[in-house]
């Protein structure tokens, strides 16, 4: 993207003019491009020392659109480095982001997500002033707003203070209930059968291609939900492989797997290759199929032949994301072996570098597909490895698999 590096426009008193017009009666911004009365920009952040993400959801209300542009204002001195289903600029301390081909129109009662990747020096303030095709959302007059809290789950807790999401102590016993929303799910753990400190039962610990420092532990001070949930104490270098399997039959999910995964994690994914999850794929020699990240974004990879979703380059993984750090995250993914095809989503959000559709698409999905790829995926591991760099500590509650998307 290109940042345009031009002097603060007056942006908010134009928006503030041009709002006081449309208040009037008088549309400007007349035809299909137009937004409706009623539109909501919902904005939602995560922030870590230096960087940010943040995921935009634009509803244009009782209007449909065949174009979209929203707009908005930082407090601070975020800049934005790039974005994912927009093309993004910022000027002074507004941010222009505009439909992309795809995702250019949006029906009556309908949205479009996308996102922003930035950085910033001191801490900055909400943005404000959101607008839609110029015209101000979210029931604001003229005046810049601040959005009320979106749907998503939390995700705006400072990295370093986010205390675990976990339900108070009590005076019971643990008992098992399973996690909220795995209803019909053959696998539905939230590990609060545990009964030592060595995952057991429906897991068991292992090191499939060699082992070393790394461990796997039932942690009881940090979990998702309940009071138990997986530590993995990733180290870095080669050999340091340590994964909890799953002991359950997941052959009667059948060719198409949905999974909802909670996860934490302390350090940012690294430049290097890192694997947190994988899925041995009998159809492929049995070699792993790996979600793990590079190029500090979140990655699949194909063990068998090293080809990366993304693919590697500047645009590639510009259209993943980072996993985030130090609070709960819900990652979910789809892969259907008969078509071929892989999804991904990350707080609810669908991930376009994670997304194999069948169709090869450069930067993407295009060195995916230099192969069929038809997976038999038959079991599921949670742990880490890394391959040169990159240690971490991570947390994995509330696993689900079915065999249709379960939600966070
Ligand atoms: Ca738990």
């Amino acid at each position: 993207m290109t940042i345009l590096r031009a002097r603060p426009a007056p942006l908010v008193a134009a928006v503030a003019a041009l709002a006081a017009v449309t208040a009037a009666g008088t549309a400007l911004l007349p035809g299909p491009a137009a937004a409706a009365p009623g539109c909501r920009v919902d904005y939602t952040p995560n922030q870590w020392p230096g960087g940010f993400t943040a995921n935009i959801k634009v509803s244009p209300g009782d209007t449909a659109v065949s174009g979209w542009t929203v707009t908005w204002t930082y407090a601070g001195d975020e800049r934005v480095t790039n974005g994912w289903n927009a093309t993004v600029s910022q000027s002074g301390s507004t941010v222009t982001a505009r439909n992309m081909s795809y995702n250019g129109s949006i029906p009556a009662g309908g949205s479009a997500e996308f996102g922003v990747q930035g950085t910033y020096g001191t801490a900055g303030g909400a943005p404000t002033g959101f607008s839609l095709n110029g015209v101000p959302c979210n029931g604001a007059g003229p005046g810049p707003t601040t959005p009320p809290p979106t749907t998503m789950p939390p995700t705006t807790a400072p990295p370093t203070s986010a205390p675990p999401t976990s339900v108070p102590p009590t005076t019971a016993p643990p008992t098992t209930p399973p996690p909220s929303g795995c209803a019909g799910a053959v696998l539905c753990d939230g590990f609060e059968n545990q009964t030592g400190s060595t995952p057991s039962g429906d897991w068991s610990v292992v090191s499939p291609d060699c082992s070393g420092a790394g461990t796997a532990t039932v942690d009881t001070s940090t979990a998702h939900s309940g009071s138990r949930a997986i530590r993995i104490n990733g180290a870095a270098g080669y050999c340091n492989h340590v994964f909890v399997r799953t002991t359950k039959n997941l052959s009667g999910l059948g060719g198409v797997r949905y999974a909802r995964i909670w996860v934490r994690h302390t350090t940012a994914q690294p430049t290097d290759h890192t694997t947190m999850i994988t899925m041995s794929d009998a159809a492929d020699g049995n070699r792993d199929l790996r979600l793990g990240g590079q190029n500090g974004a979140l990655q699949w990879n194909r063990a068998s032949d090293d080809a990366t979703l993304p693919e590697q380059s500047p645009a590639g993984v510009a259209q993943s994301v980072p996993l985030p750090t130090n609070r709960w995250a819900c990652l979910e993914f789809m892969v259907d072996g008969s078509a071929g095809q892989l999804r991904t989503w990350l707080d609810g959000v669908a991930v376009t570098g994670l997304t194999a559709d069948g169709v090869p698409t450069h930067d993407i999905d295009g060195q995916w597909y230099n192969r069929t790829w038809r997976p038999q995926l038959t079991d599921l591991k949670l742990g880490w490895e890394s391959y040169g760099g990159g240690a971490d500590t991570l947390w994995y509650d509330d696993v689900a698999m079915g065999s249709t998307r379960i939600g966070c």
